[in-house]
């Protein structure tokens, strides 16, 4: 749906003002006191219409068949009120000064297009080719919310621009039933958010932080419900958002740690190549990723989305026996998980042990081929320790740790490293 401006206030204006037709083209104007506008939207489950006298309207066309717009306006005398209204750090980090809140405000509004160029070809690479001929971002509501080829929002931040468009694939496209699944929207999306912003500012490390502490926190708060709880049915707001934002996209990145990245990835072009329009639900998401990774994940949602259990693993004790390093894991926890084990030796060398979880029935592919991996036996999820071997001398290991790209969502990573002070 498009927003539409509004319409002009007397008959000498110029329909060209609008800038929805194409460039170029001819506007013919019909004669009498009304105009009629209408707007076509195709491949759409909802819509939304805004309309500001005061509206300023700007545009870009980022690539061939896609214009961006954004509708806004900037009231010194509304944002003085926000202002006024800001915590005390909040009103420090202006300056305590409300223009500066002000011309903040105005220069995310002007600089939302040139955010959103930035972005697209990293959206369309990696979560499939935006497909519709425009995106409007509108001044208007509260905070930000996600419609098909537009969001209303209150401030043009980075974190809610990004978001709210990244739900045009987690929710418009796929037209998953949010009321069932709304992690599946929230959660893809506050994935797909860390992921863009990542790529816009160039930054590397673990980039989705801020989701695993909110689904730690979520853990010990002691309110939390299964995913699978009706978006509606939740106790409490804390643990409806916490679970579906922060959860969510947990499952999207820990997914990535039991099939591989790249074949998450993969699984995330394919869902949208094969379920865009579609309205799919979790099996069909569970069945596609099992058909790109030739992993068996049946057990996956089974406990991260049914159930409230927890992940925790653990280095038990070590030990050299005939001319090799025998290390005890245990779980801890109840979920099974297949485990990342890194061994750093006095040398600086490193060894990836890799041990499936016995349910997948399969292995995720080499992910870093700079450090050579052993494959060992899948461990059973009714068995709780594992003792792996491994070649080496163990005065010569200096460091071992479980999962250290900490995808693994394991609730007590305080058992997960062991440094050997030789
Ligand atoms: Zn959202």
């Amino acid at each position: 749906m498009k927003a539409g401006t509004p319409l002009p206030t007397s008959p000498g204006n110029s329909m060209a003002c609008h800038g929805y037709e194409a460039e170029g083209s001819k506007v013919n104007r019909p004669a009498g006191e009304m105009l009629t506008w209408k707007f076509v939207a195709p491949n759409v489950h909802d819509f939304v219409w805004a309309a500001d006298p005061q509206y300023k309207h700007i545009s870009k066309k980022v690539r061939d068949g896609l214009v961006l717009h954004a509708f806004y306006k900037i009231s010194a005398e509304h944002l003085t009120k926000q202002y006024e209204a800001l915590s005390a750090p909040a009103k420090s980090r202006y300056g305590n000064k409300a223009e500066n809140f002000i011309t903040a405000y105005q220069k995310e509004w002007d600089s939302v297009l040139v955010l959103a160029s930035k972005a697209i070809p990293y959206m369309d690479k990696t979560f499939g080719y935006y497909p519709y001929k425009q995106y409007s971002f509108i001044q208007g509501g509260d905070g930000g919310m996600e419609y098909p080829m537009a969001t209303l929002l209150k401030g043009a931040g980075e974190d809610v621009v990004i978001h709210e468009w990244m739900h045009s694939w987690y929710q418009m496209m796929m037209g998953t039933n949010e009321s069932l699944y709304p992690w599946m929207d929230e959660g893809f999306t506050t994935f797909a958010e860390d992921r863009v912003k990542a790529f816009v500012h160039q930054s590397t490390g673990f980039i989705h932080a801020g989701s695993y502490g909110g689904y730690f926190a979520l853990v010990k708060s002691g309110v939390e419900e299964p995913l699978s709880t009706h978006a509606d049915h939740f106790d409490s707001r804390f643990g409806y958002s916490t679970s579906s934002y922060s959860k969510g996209a947990v499952f999207l990145e820990q997914l990535g740690y039991i099939i591989g990245a790249d074949n998450r990835d993969k699984l995330l072009l394919e869902y949208y190549r094969k379920y865009r329009f579609k309205h799919p639900e979790l099996n069909d998401f569970i069945r596609l990723a099992e058909g790109v990774s030739g992993i068996q994940l049946d057990w996956y949602p089974q406990f991260f989305v049914n159930s409230t259990k927890t992940i925790d693993y653990g280095i038990d004790s070590l030990w050299q026996e005939n001319g090799k390093i025998k290390i005890r894991l245990r779980n801890a926890g109840k979920v099974p998980m297949p485990i990342d084990l890194m061994l750093t030796f006095k040398d600086g060398t490193k060894h990836l042990a890799y041990i499936p979880q016995y349910l997948m029935f399969g292995s995720k592919p080499v992910e870093d081929a700079t450090v050579p991996r052993s494959l060992h036996e899948a461990w059973r999820w009714t068995h709780p320790n594992y003792v792996l071997e491994v070649e080496g001398k163990l005065n010569e290991l200096k460091l071992i740790e479980i999962d250290p790209t900490r995808r693994m969502a394991d609730v007590d990573r305080s058992n997960n490293k062991l440094e050997l002070m030789w």
